[in-house]
């Protein structure tokens, strides 16, 4: 290792050891407490993950124990939480090495690799932190890090990039990876930040290629090929004197498995404002907007009378308000529900 990645790796795992969050999974080989935790925080920041994970833990103590919850039981503990496919890769990673490895996550990265919802980031922090094996986990914080220190204007994007930047974190990892992992992560999330980072008290400036050139804001390069989608949801929500119709959501699409109403997806704004369907118009919501990393959605709700919609065809089921409390569904729709809740629209 040359003398500009050895004053790196000491000086960021110095680093860690002064100014590191007190986090339950940091306190933890369990490679059960790891994954979960790296699953919710995949795409969550920690302050909104951490809640989940303590959650999660108190219900589930073991593997064995959620691998026996039910799919509803745990999407509904997911809720809020978003990308819900998350949840379901878990279910079935957990169910899978319940039935075929008596409930023991496998020990490297390679094997790990191999299970439901397990990339290579996962894999490499599952190994690193539970095993201490000597991979390089390359999350978004870590980019970020190595390409300002080192001056490496490749498109993390790409796929020279990631082996270019793969190269190069498998070449300076030390024996001690577990806490050179979690450091180089915690430093790109407290210090070396997408935006404003502290270079003025930082450790690694006297060699950080960014602060000598003034290219922070240029670094990482990271080249996004995807477009912001609009989608414009009406939502009818039937009802039969103290039930409401929903429908679990099936098809390949944001939220599946999640409950949700009868779901018109108009194509322009104007057409939310006003829909037409047959039975007895109750009341309609504000139109409110949802983001999604890649979709914004503008949703409003309708409320309708009706004895008798179809329910069959649209595959709508009449659940009891009580009954809807428990379901699991997409964050928009829980939130809606509880203002109707506190304004005392319900049944
Ligand atoms: S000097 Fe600034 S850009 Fe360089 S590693 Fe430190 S915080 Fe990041």
């Amino acid at each position: 290792m040359n003398e500009k990645s050895k004053f790196f790796v000491e000086n960021i795992i110095a680093w860690y050891k002064k100014h590191h969050r007190k986090l339950p999974w940091r306190n933890t080989q369990n490679p059960y407490h790891i994954w979960l935790s790296e699953i919710i925080l995949q795409q969550t920041r920690v302050k909104q993950g951490l809640p989940y994970y303590l959650k999660f833990v108190e219900r589930y103590p073991t593997l064995q124990d959620l691998a026996s919850a039910s799919d509803n039981e745990v999407f509904r503990l997911w809720q809020g939480l978003g990308y819900y496919n998350r949840a379901k890769n878990m279910l079935t990673a957990a169910r899978h090495l319940c039935e075929n490895n008596q409930g023991e996550f496998p020990k490297n990265y390679q094997e790990l690799l191999k299970l439901k919802g397990i990339g290579k980031y996962t894999a490499a922090a599952i190994a690193s932190f539970a095993f201490n094996e000597k991979v390089a986990v390359l999350d978004g914080n870590v980019f970020r890090v190595l390409a300002r220190y080192f001056g490496i204007y490749t498109d993390i994007a790409s796929p020279q990039g990631e082996k270019e930047f793969r190269a190069l974190a498998e070449s300076i990892v030390p024996e001690n990876s577990s806490e050179y992992n979690q450091a180089i992560m915690e430093f790109g999330a407290l210090q070396c930040t997408p935006q404003k980072p502290n270079c003025m008290f930082c450790p690694l400036r006297e060699h950080c290629f960014a602060f000598a050139y003034q290219e922070q804001e240029s670094l990482p390069v990271k080249i996004s090929k995807t477009q912001m989608r609009e989608r414009f949801f009406a939502y009818i929500i039937w009802h039969n004197e103290d039930k409401i119709a929903l429908k679990k959501r099936l098809h390949k699409d944001i939220w599946q498995n999640l409950y949700d109403f009868d779901l018109q997806e108009k194509i322009s704004l104007d057409e939310l404002h006003q829909i037409q369907v047959q039975g007895t118009f109750l009341m309609a919501s504000e139109i409110l907007k949802h983001q999604l990393t890649h979709q914004k959605i503008f949703i409003r709700f309708f409320h309708f009378e009706s004895p008798t919609p179809n329910l069959v065809d649209k595959n709508l089921e009449w659940y009891s308000w009580q009954a809807v409390q428990n379901l699991p569904k997409p964050i928009i729709i829980a939130n809606y529900l509880q203002t109707l809740q506190t304004q005392n629209l319900q049944g």
